[in-house]
């Protein structure tokens, strides 16, 4: 039966073993994370006034690569929306900023509609104004997932590699070679080869090409170590809890279509 065990539960970040899994549920996962659960990022910007030295579009590029607090059910949507994507408050919210120069723009300095919904984090500059410019713009945010585009990824990194089981046999004459040729440090010598960091390993073979005495042997399991850290945009927990959600709704789906198909 599949399992899973934290080994880091951080809001920012989480490691976990998913047990006697397959590589196509484990790959499932990330994706899903990766690619289709939905948060918000600035989508368009209404450009007001803007005497900078910048582009509108630069400017807009840099926007939507903020990450944006999103909470999972708070915003619909555009095209689930009742609005049919026009734009409401269920389905989009603006952030205004009105500044003159000279200063340097923060992501900090943006007012939101609704003071629960803001920029993870205010210290990202944006660009710098000088002495006698101004900037007047709305930028709006909606909601979208990363298959669409990557300002709309919840998480930054997000891998997984096999956990091998390295097993020493009674040929091992202690030479010590796979201890020292081993980039990651899985071994260490302490009267006998220990395999101390096996969840290091990264399956590069080195020791097994060094040993003479042929004595290590490196077997794939079914266990696999996942990597993944947030944006931000919501917890790295609560990613994996929406892909988790997301994915059975699609199995679910894909029954139902099966069940449908009485041959
Ligand atoms: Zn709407």
């Amino acid at each position: 039966m599949v399992s899973i065990e934290f080994l880091v539960e951080r809001e920012d970040k989480i490691v976990f073993i998913l047990k006697d899994a397959s590589p196509a549920l484990v790959n499932s996962i990330r994706r899903a994370m990766k690619s289709l659960v939905p948060v918000l990022a600035i989508d368009y910007v209404d450009f007001y006034v803007n005497s900078s030295f910048f582009y509108d579009e630069m400017i807009a590029h840099r926007l939507a690569m903020i990450p944006i607090k999103t909470e999972p059910g708070r915003f619909k949507m555009p095209k689930e929306c009742s609005c049919g994507g026009v734009g409401c408050p269920n389905c989009q919210i603006s952030f205004r900023l009105n500044v003159e120069g000279p200063r340097i723009v923060y992501s900090g300095d943006f007012v939101s509609d609704d003071p629960d919904v803001h920029f993870v984090y205010k210290d990202i500059p944006v660009l710098e104004l000088f002495s006698g410019q101004q900037l007047m713009i709305e930028a709006v945010a909606r909601l979208g997932t990363g298959k669409e585009h990557s300002k709309f990824q919840p998480v930054s990194v997000c891998y997984y590699k096999i956990i091998p089981r390295i097993e020493i046999g009674e040929k091992c004459d202690l030479c010590g070679e796979c201890v020292s040729i081993c980039p990651r440090k899985v071994f260490s010598l302490d009267g006998k080869i220990k395999v101390s960091n096996p969840l290091d390993c990264s399956l590069c073979m080195e020791c097994v090409k060094i040993c003479e005495a042929k004595a290590i042997k490196i077997v794939e399991t079914d266990d696999y170590l996942f990597v993944a850290e947030s944006t931000g945009a919501m917890p790295a927990k609560e990613v994996l809890r929406q892909a988790l959600l997301i994915l059975k709704g699609k199995a679910e789906n894909f029954r139902k279509m099966l069940e449908e198909l009485n041959v």
